[in-house]
């Protein structure tokens, strides 16, 4: 994964002086094996046992320094005995750092016959929890919470999405968006308030102009591009024309010096994700397509047509699901198969969709696009992997974001013999008609996040820590109600933040 920054997630245990100074070590030990234990089951993060917190100075000193530590991505909270919540008022109406609050008992069972109030005093997370969990409420403080033993599969499981989500949070602070061009003329949903998403997302877009990247290409030595266009036939088929001496071999060098000027520009700006348009190629021989696609597979978000939100989403997405299968990309909902009680989703784009979910080895191919007014773009083809899946979009609704997610199926699906573009085929949950309809009441976007890592579960983590509102459609999902969460919700969001003051 290209350009992923170390993150650790602090362990931050609350107790109290009340039952003396000796239960200190204790509840410091059990922080320090909860903190072990966690890192070693090979979460997404690894876990920092921090200091007890026994008074509002060590609660605010601790969520001082995790905001200040650009390697704390998250900050995971346990009240181990009684921690009155008042001595936490200074440090968490500050804290910016994603949090968890972890609800969980050091040891699992009772010990029925020898438990006295000494070890009721020191296990009192029962209600010290509660405690805490009210002030939290009362700070409205976004946050998840996950209740069980800290040694459960399922608890470990729900904080490795949370790490997750918090990962692609800490990614996009200070991330880069680079833009070749901009927006597509006319096209509302890949535009945007990109000052209201800086502030509100932590990422910069920056817009460059085509020419900057075709003189960066232009710098690449002749010897670079043949040893990439050399290395591509390791890794794809190649269609004959594309092969050494043959007539189209100039569009596939073409395309490799493409990605190498491209990654050169990316790399040179520490950027996490990219746009072009189609629309503005000047000094560009072909639209890049196989670039955006190796691009991706290497980590970095991409979107066409300027789409810059949704390539900070597929970065975001990537950056999720890193250590997983990779499978993210790109996606457009592109055309529909309406055949009754089957009916399916056909997702490409006109030519970057990712390679990491491919099927079976991509071939690499070459045809006309009757955009963009260019020569003929080289682009990998392919199938699509089966499965579960689901499709993220980010839209702006004019003064706050919505995430919207579906869930979905990739499905087989008959040969496409004619179809030069790499794809996938998925049917939607709860079924089609709900699905796409609440997808429209939603404001959803033709361009989406696609992955077969991401889970919904991610995701609302990580809409909780942006602090915007997600839109779930899955299984159980209804469209009456549905539409009603969407009034409700367009209420609530243009008043949370009054309420939180
Ligand atoms: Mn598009």
């Amino acid at each position: 994964m290209i350009g992923l920054k170390p993150m650790k997630v602090w362990l931050v245990v609350g107790t109290q002086p009340l039952y003396g100074p000796e239960i200190f070590a204790e509840v410091q030990s059990h922080s320090d094996e909860i903190a072990a234990t966690l890192t070693a089951a090979g979460l997404a993060a690894e876990v920092v046992s921090r200091p007890i917190c026994t008074s509002a100075e060590d609660a605010a000193a601790t969520c001082a320094a995790a905001d200040a530590d650009p390697e704390c991505g998250g900050v995971i909270l346990w009240m181990h005995t009684f921690s009155p919540s008042k001595m936490w008022i200074r440090g968490l109406s500050r804290l910016r750092t994603p949090m968890l609050h972890l609800h969980t008992q050091f040891h699992r069972a009772l010990p029925w016959d020898a438990i006295d109030m000494d070890y009721m005093n020191l296990h009192q997370s029962a209600h010290g929890d509660r405690e805490a969990g009210f002030l939290h409420t009362r700070l409205r403080m976004g946050r998840k919470v996950v209740s069980g033993h800290w040694s459960d599969a399922g608890v470990q499981a729900r904080i490795d999405a949370w790490m997750r989500a918090a990962r692609a949070w800490h990614d996009w602070q200070g991330g880069v968006v680079v833009r070749f061009g901009d927006n597509m003329r006319q096209v509302g949903v890949t535009d945007g308030d990109r000052v209201g998403a800086e502030i509100a997302f932590g990422f910069t877009i920056d817009t460059y102009g085509v020419g900057d990247l075709a003189a960066r290409m232009a710098e690449v030595p002749d010897r670079d591009v043949d040893a990439l266009a050399e290395a591509y036939s390791e890794s794809y088929d190649l269609a004959p024309a594309l092969r050494p001496g043959g007539d189209r071999r100039d569009a596939l060098l073409d395309a490799a010096r493409q990605e190498l000027g491209m990654s050169a520009f990316l790399r040179d700006r520490g950027a996490m994700a990219l746009s072009h348009t189609f629309e503005d190629l000047h000094g560009l021989n072909q639209l890049p397509g196989l670039a955006p696609q190796r691009l991706m597979a290497e980590g970095y978000g991409f979107a066409g047509e300027g789409d810059w939100r949704t390539a900070a989403l597929v970065r975001a997405l990537k950056v999720m699901g890193h250590g997983l299968t990779g499978a993210t990309s790109f996606m457009e909902d592109y055309t529909y198969d309406l055949t009754e009680g089957q009916e399916a989703v056909l997702g490409a784009h006109m030519l970057e969709v990712c390679p990491s979910i491919a099927r079976d080895r991509p071939r690499m191919e070459v045809h006309p696009l009757g955009i963009g007014g260019k020569s003929d773009p080289v682009r990998l083809v392919f199938d699509a992997r089966r499965g579960a899946a689901l499709n993220a979009s980010l839209v702006d609704l004019g003064g706050r974001f919505r995430l919207v997610v579906n869930e979905v199926e990739a499905i087989d699906h008959p040969d496409l013999p004619n179809l030069p573009v790499a794809r996938t085929v998925w049917r939607c949950a709860p079924d089609f008609a709900t699905a796409t309809a609440a997808w429209i009441h939603a404001g959803g976007a033709h361009h989406t996040a696609f992955s077969h890592d991401v889970t919904t579960e991610m995701l609302d983590d990580f809409a909780t820590i942006a602090g915007i509102e997600m839109c779930r459609i899955g299984a159980g999902t209804e469209l009456d109600r549905f539409r009603q969460d969407l009034r409700v919700n367009e209420v609530y969001w243009h008043i949370a933040k009054g309420y939180a003051s």
